[in-house]
């Protein structure tokens, strides 16, 4: 059973089309990049599975349970979903390790549950040291480890990445590319993975989602993606 299904989702804005009948299926542990140029539907994909928007048409399960469809949606924070995104988001005047703890305080997690957690995910993200410091006073590399390691905190089921590296310079993009790809493969953590950037995708992905006005202009393994015309 696949842990997501998006079936036949289409989405548009006023006049727009943005998504026209999206179809694809995802299994659990699986890297999905979905990759295309600026303005062929990649973030209203993403937002859909988030639980930001809402679909016209079709469905989104998650887990075989419907999570979206144009008459509904379960909220974001129902989900079991993760979101990581471009610029970061870290709450600034809140340390690293309160930022990386958050969704397991909140859930109330034990206390010594928690730092055991944190301490794994600040090895496994190469931020020892770091752990008081306020995201402000961290390099823009160390602050989307930090982003990783919250959006990994809790477990999710699904993690959703939209444009991580983007903001990075092309030494650190290539360098996190290659790790966040180890790690994830590590932990087994199923992810949805949205970039404009080909050697990202095509470094981190197990199936390559290439998207084109709207549409899915094909999906298939870097390989069978990159041996095709
Ligand atoms: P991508 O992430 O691939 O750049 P988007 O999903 O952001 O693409 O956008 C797809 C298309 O929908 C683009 O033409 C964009 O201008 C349009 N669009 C996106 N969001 C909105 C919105 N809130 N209102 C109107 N048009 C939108
Ligand atoms: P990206 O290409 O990185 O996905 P965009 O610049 O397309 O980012 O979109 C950034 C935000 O602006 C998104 O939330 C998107 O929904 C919104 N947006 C994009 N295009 C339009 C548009 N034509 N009108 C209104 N909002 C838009």
């Amino acid at each position: 059973l696949p842990l997501l299904q998006i079936k036949g989702v289409a989405k548009r804005y006023d006049s727009h089309q943005a998504l026209k009948t999206v179809s694809i299926d995802m299994r659990k542990g699986e890297i999905i990049s979905v990759l295309g140029p600026s303005g062929c539907g990649k973030s209203t994909l993403l937002q859909l599975i988030a639980g930001l928007s809402l679909p016209d048409e079709g469905e989104i399960l998650l887990d075989d349970k419907v999570i979206a469809s144009s008459k509904g949606m379960l909220p974001p924070e129902k989900r079991g979903v993760n979101m990581v995104f471009q610029d970061y988001a870290l709450w600034p005047h809140m340390s690293v390790l309160d930022n990386i703890a958050y969704g397991l305080t909140i859930r109330k997690m034990d206390r010594s549950a928690i730092r055991d957690r944190v301490t794994e995910l600040l090895d496994l993200l190469q931020l020892n040291g770091l752990e008081k410091r306020l995201p402000p006073q961290l390099s823009g590399g160390q602050q989307q480890r930090v982003a990783i390691a919250r959006a990994l905190a809790t477990q999710p089921a699904l993690l959703l990445l939209d444009e991580p590296l983007s903001n990075l310079d092309m030494r650190l993009r290539i360098e996190m590319r290659t790790e966040m790809a180890y790690i994830f493969r590590k932990l087994g953590t199923s992810v949805f993975h949205v970039t404009h950037d080909p050697e990202e995708a095509f470094a981190m992905a197990d199936r390559l989602l290439i998207m084109r006005e709207g549409e899915v202009d094909q999906v298939g393994t870097p390989q069978q993606c990159y041996s095709r015309p």
